[in-house]
């Protein structure tokens, strides 16, 4: 028994350590960071750019189209089986509105088939969504709205977040906290009454960038310099 036990200790410790990255200076590596449009996929594009960059000369751009359909996204199902850590450097052509969108997407399983944790925004400020119960944290109340934030737009922004196995949720926007968008054990988040409610803990399978909207808001987004890993990355 003990060398299979070795044996399968080894072969999980590259997965659990596992750091997934790309800066995208050798290109899109589309069967590393394939694109993922759920049930249907009408106007949007992924594509590799490189008249802007975060780093280097190339970032991914996605064009994302208004309503469900218009949706896409690129990403990696190399997701560390235990604590999860993405970094990205991201812009936006257009400020989050009122209406309901994503721009990061990743199957739960620990919500059931075909169900996602969602990043995105709604009244105009960074929040998650949680597919299954439409959950959102925060609430989407004037306090918990007052404890999120507008995402700039034009300009790169470092964006990062964690997801712990204790279903804790911690965001970092150009390495600063984002209070209404953080729970954590010990810490009192006041404004994540709905998003506390379920016991659901995230299990994500993929992490996955891009746009989705559920009104007919259309954006275009660039990512660069991404990250998975199972540490904290920072900017
Ligand atoms: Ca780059």
């Amino acid at each position: 028994m003990f060398p299979k036990t070795v044996a399968l200790a080894l072969a999980l410790v590259p997965f659990s350590l596992g750091q997934v990255s790309s800066d995208f200076e050798s290109g899109w590596d589309s069967t590393a960071w394939p694109t993922y449009a759920l049930d249907c996929s009408q106007g949007g594009k992924v594509s590799l750019d490189s008249t802007t960059a975060h780093s280097g000369k190339n970032s991914i751009r996605v064009d994302g189209a208004g309503g469900y359909c218009g949706h896409i996204f690129f990403g990696t199902t190399k997701v560390p089986s235990g604590d999860v850590y993405v970094r990205t450097y991201l812009k936006a052509s257009r400020a989050l509105t009122d209406s309901h969108v994503s721009f990061i997407t990743m199957p739960d399983s620990a919500q059931g088939s075909k169900k996602h944790l969602r990043i995105g925004g709604q009244s105009r400020i960074l929040m998650y969504n949680r597919e299954s119960d439409d959950a959102t944290l925060p609430d989407l109340s004037p306090q918990g709205i007052a404890t999120s934030t507008a995402l700039p737009t034009g300009s790169w922004q470092c964006f990062e977040y964690h997801l712990g196995t204790d279903g804790s949720v911690e965001t970092w926007l150009n390495n600063s906290t984002v209070a209404g968008i953080t729970v954590t054990k010990g810490t009192t988040n006041p404004n994540a009454a709905q998003w506390t409610r379920s016991r659901v803990v995230p299990k994500i399978t993929a992490v996955y960038f891009g746009w989705e909207s559920y009104g007919g808001d259309a954006n275009t987004f660039w990512y660069d310099d991404i990250v998975v890993s199972s540490s904290r990355i920072g900017c």
